[in-house]
């Protein structure tokens, strides 16, 4: 007998947390922080619904926060098993988690200094001194398919999803777990890749399953049909016409270095100016050098690059600042440039440094690529205030505003009926629509439903299924 309960990931983008318990074996799949609105942060607070404890294994499908980065609380409520997860995701993960710590230190800290907290004093969620256990625990396997044992009777297989570097599809192999008694297959998508994003490979077939989870971020949206590349070509000499700096918030992995790519194809193909391109990111610098070191993650455009003895992640004129006074140093600098900063939301990070400068000039452009959660600065912006609040100062906003849509890191929901076609023939007995609002959640469910009429449902925070 196996069962599955949806402990995040579900009505939300975040937290994403799936318990799949199988003979005695209890397998967790991801371990994500809840962000954005207050009542789904609180529930990073609570008391898991789970004893961490009794987890025998945690499995990863990708390095994002809000997969991974509950793990190293997981580990101070006195989890201690193996956790799993593929290569790229492993490198990425040890950056990631200890710069998590760091910002759940900073707020307790600041909570305790400014009086903000009921709780005295205020403790963080976790310390670097958790995400270094955490980190000590993981164990990598191969992107290619190949099982490995993760608990007693329970496999999981790792596929390339191409969302990230590093992303998986997860095939779990639960042996004896049917009714009749033979063994069940689970397929978690994890997060989709869209099709021919750039650096890395698409996201492979899905392999033959008995039950199925698949994301559903865009369950409800198509993405912009303007190419994200011309788009950024125009924005780029639209700024370098009026002289002034371009402004990109981005997340520092992932989204950075698909920025620096685009913009070295566009300086090759000649259709924008050699523009100094400063990354003022720690942690992008770091995450550059891994995606530039994991090759058999690459897809072949970003080989041809390299054949042509050419870095695909390097423009002719850039400049990476990793220590805060080469940051500084960045202030000095007149006339067009392209600022590419984090965090990607403006919730805060060194973007803001920036930010405060750049808003009110005139002949300045902030662009904007990903995913404005309600409430942020960035949204603010997008919007269109005429101020925001930036590190207790007002700062007017007159600068030009621009955004690009479809450089998402996420199918949408017509790639995801894309993805699924090699399926038609030998369906999965249910298929589960998690990681999405919603609207998103239940239109997916619509869309496949109505493609391939299978059993689809958008599953409930805590609702428990059999794997029968
Ligand atoms: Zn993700």
């Amino acid at each position: 007998m196996a069962t599955l309960t949806f402990w995040g990931g579900v009505g939300t983008v975040t937290g994403s947390k799936y318990l799949v318990e199988s003979g005695g074996a209890r397998v967790l799949v991801d371990c994500g922080l809840f962000q954005g609105l207050r009542e789904l942060r609180e529930r990073n607070w609570e008391d898991p619904p789970f004893d961490p404890r009794h987890i025998d294994a945690v499995v990863i499908t990708h390095a994002h926060v809000d997969h991974t980065a509950y793990l190293p609380r997981l580990v101070r409520l006195g989890f201690g098993g193996p956790v799993y997860c593929s290569k790229g995701t492993a490198d990425l993960v040890k950056l990631l988690l200890p710069d998590s710590a760091r910002l759940q230190e900073e707020e307790a800290e600041y909570r305790n200094r400014k009086g903000l907290t009921r709780h005295e004093p205020a403790l963080p969620l976790y310390t670097e001194a958790d995400a270094r256990a955490a980190i000590k625990l993981i164990k990598t396997c191969p992107n290619t398919g190949e099982p490995a044992e993760v608990a007693e009777g329970v496999r999981a297989g790792f596929h390339i999803a191409g969302h990230i570097l590093g992303s998986s599809l997860v095939l779990l192999e639960l042996d004896g777990a049917g009714a009749d008694g033979k063994g069940r297959r689970v397929l978690f998508s994890g997060d989709l890749g869209h099709y021919d994003q750039p650096i890395i490979r698409d996201p492979v077939a899905p392999p033959a399953c008995d039950y199925m989870l698949v994301e559903s971020t865009y369950g409800d949206r198509l993405h912009d049909p303007e190419d994200p590349k011309a788009a950024l070509a125009r924005v780029v000499n639209e700024a370098a016409e009026r002289g002034g700096p371009l402004l990109i918030p981005a997340f520092a992995v992932g989204r950075t270095q698909e920025l620096l790519y685009h913009l070295r194809e566009l300086e090759d193909e000649g259709r924008i100016p050699i523009l100094p391109v400063r990354v003022d990111s720690p942690m992008a610098a770091a995450a550059t050098q891994i995606y530039q070191r994991t090759k058999e993650e690459h897809d072949e455009e970003y080989e041809e690059v390299l054949e042509q003895h050419r870095l695909p992640l390097r423009t002719r004129s850039m400049l990476t600042a990793s220590t805060r006074e080469e940051s500084k140093r960045l202030n000095d600098e007149q006339g067009t440039r392209v600022i590419i900063s984090a965090s990607g939301m403006m919730t805060g990070g060194r973007v803001l440094h920036h930010a405060r400068r750049i808003l009110p000039d005139e002949r300045a452009t902030v662009l904007f690529v990903g995913y404005q959660a309600a409430g942020t600065t960035g949204r603010k912006i997008l919007e269109g205030a005429r101020y925001v609040r930036i590190m207790k100062d007002d700062v007017p906003v007159r600068c030009h505003v621009e955004r690009i849509g479809g450089l998402s890191a996420h199918a949408d929901w017509s790639e995801v009926l894309r993805w699924l076609e090699p399926l038609e023939k030998t369906p999965p007995r249910r298929v589960f629509t998690t990681h999405g609002e919603p609207e998103s959640a239940a239109a997916m469910a619509q869309h496949i439903r109505e493609r391939f009429g299978w059993r689809v449902d958008a599953p409930q925070y805590g609702e428990h299924v059999e794997l029968e």
